[in-house]
């Protein structure tokens, strides 16, 4: 009966101080200015502490430095093939070189797909076919890597967004909300270690049926697709309202990349159609973070304009895909 009451007492004291210990260690990375709940994820046995927690936890990307990339792609319209597009592209490389990145382009022929194809998606020969006889221009994707410093390690995870327009809208919301965010990424995460290799990658022509992520993604060894882990795809961000940000996949259903974003209160959902897509067809766990569109039709038309984003919405989606980034930049292998 003593023995009993005391194991008993014993067992009691184990529960509170468990309680304690998960009360402190909780509650202290909950950050209160972002609205969600980012707590960064906590060590495990994959992981080494390459990178300091703390420096995690602090990141804060600027919003206004977002809202001024937006504000310098947004002067034209940027439709595949044009010299806006080109120049969109010219300037984009500047700016990730100046954070340290080498930048290369790829340049790709292309045909108005809509006048070529039928269904969308396209059936499987299609999707990869590039033998064009008679091109209607040239477009590029704007690739940077950040190559793993640490260690030969040789997972790759790939960060993308379409810096194109259509042909009758200068594209804030779809898609330089995306690129924005993407850069600031970039920016944030540009000086620390990495024990993978992190590709950010600007694709031309997605409003031409995908055609600059289909092209690179054909152009990828077979090699190197089996090295990607994830790909995570940022198309209309921060259109302002009620919507928040999701994780859109194929079929709407969690897969390996939502699973670096398990720790953030961020829900799962079909996506909408875009580069993320020809990911998913190469079989590469592949999302797009995205916003349903508070507007019917938001992102092809005249209404899709800079006055209609919200920065703190930018601002929540970029420090969470840089954490999220961070903390890959930890695993091993
Ligand atoms: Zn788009």
């Amino acid at each position: 009966m003593n023995k009993i009451t005391n194991r008993f007492n014993i067992m009691k004291f184990i529960i509170v101080l468990s309680g304690l210990i998960i009360m402190v260690t909780g509650c202290g990375n909950f950050n209160q200015n972002e609205g969600v709940n980012s707590n960064t994820k906590t060590m495990n046995s994959s992981k080494k502490a390459y990178i300091n927690q703390d420096d995690i936890n602090s990141l804060s990307t600027d919003e206004n430095r977002m809202m001024q990339t937006i504000k310098n792609l947004t002067l034209t319209p940027r439709p595949i093939g044009s010299n806006e597009e080109k120049a969109a592209c010219a300037d984009l490389k500047s700016e990730l070189e100046s954070y340290g990145y080498q930048a290369e382009v790829q340049e790709f022929p292309y045909i108005v797909q809509s006048l070529k194809l039928n269904n969308i998606p396209f059936g499987e020969g299609e999707f990869w076919d590039f033998n064009i006889s008679q091109p209607d221009g040239t477009s590029q994707n704007l690739i940077a890597v950040k190559k793993p410093n640490i260690s030969d390690g040789k997972n790759i995870l790939i960060i993308s967004a379409h810096y194109d327009s259509s042909a009758h809208t200068t594209g804030a919301i779809d898609n330089a909300s995306g690129v924005a965010v993407l850069m600031e990424v970039a920016r944030n995460i540009a000086s620390f270690p990495s024990n993978i290799e992190v590709r950010f990658l600007l694709f031309g022509g997605e409003e031409n049926y995908l055609y600059g992520s289909r092209y690179y993604v054909n152009s990828l060894s077979e090699g190197e697709r089996r090295r990607i882990i994830a790909a995570i795809n940022l198309d209309c961000i921060g259109e302002e309202g009620p919507n928040p940000a999701t994780l859109g996949t194929n079929d709407g259903k969690e897969n390996a990349a939502c699973k670096l974003f398990t720790d953030y209160d961020m829900q799962i959902d079909r996506g909408a159609m875009s580069d993320y897509y020809s990911f998913v067809k190469a079989g590469i766990p592949a999302l797009s973070i995205a916003q349903n569109p508070v507007l019917a039709g938001t992102g092809h038309e005249l209404s899709d304009d800079i006055a209609r984003i919200d920065k703190a919405k930018l601002k929540t989606v970029a420090d969470i895909v840089a954490k999220v980034l961070l903390n890959a930049m930890c695993l091993e292998k």
